[in-house]
């Protein structure tokens, strides 16, 4: 592992346990060019899900973006990192078994989950934004279908085609 502040290649590892509940290893380290002490953290690799978004679009499931996402809620909260990374070591454990894509809402209820048992503030200012880009997305869907159907001639109703049917 590279030191963070001047690149070297050549640091130890001071003490490493066990972070949050298990979820992670937690090591301090130090460089020996520089002295900088820093930490890292530790998950196990995982396969991710596709993200399907609210208006179908499919996207690669970032872990990145959560995080960041969290951080930006937790911002100048008093929580540690640890529970943070725990946190999102919890999320990442829920989509990573089993189905090969998962609903946005579905990360985001995880999120907001998560964020509630941790701290209020950072619970609300994620709901608050992540709750628009929702309203957002389904607005850019809206738009989209309405697009689409413009320059076609209309269609008849579902209902209507059903009853030709003599259903
Ligand atoms: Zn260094």
């Amino acid at each position: 592992m590279r030191c963070p502040g001047c690149g070297g290649a050549d640091t130890r590892v001071l003490d490493s346990r066990l972070g949050d509940g298990g979820e992670c290893v937690r090591r301090r380290r130090s460089c020996r060019e520089c002295d900088m002490r820093f930490t890292t953290f530790e998950h196990v690799a995982r396969s991710l899900p596709r993200v399907v978004k609210a208006n179908g679009g499919r996207e690669k499931f970032s872990e990145e973006k959560l995080r960041l996402g969290m951080l930006r809620a937790l911002e100048k909260r008093p929580i540690e990192s640890e529970a943070v990374e725990g946190a999102l070591a919890r999320i990442l454990r829920r989509f990573t078994l089993g189905e090969r894509e998962v609903a946005a809402r579905d990360i985001g209820e995880a999120v907001m989950e998560e964020l509630s048992a941790l701290d209020e503030v950072a619970y609300v200012r994620f709901a608050s934004v992540y709750r628009k880009f929702q309203d957002i997305d389904a607005f850019r869907s809206e738009v989209e279908k309405l697009e689409g159907e413009k320059g076609k001639t209309r269609r008849p109703r579902k209902a209507r085609l059903a009853m030709f049917r003599g259903r």
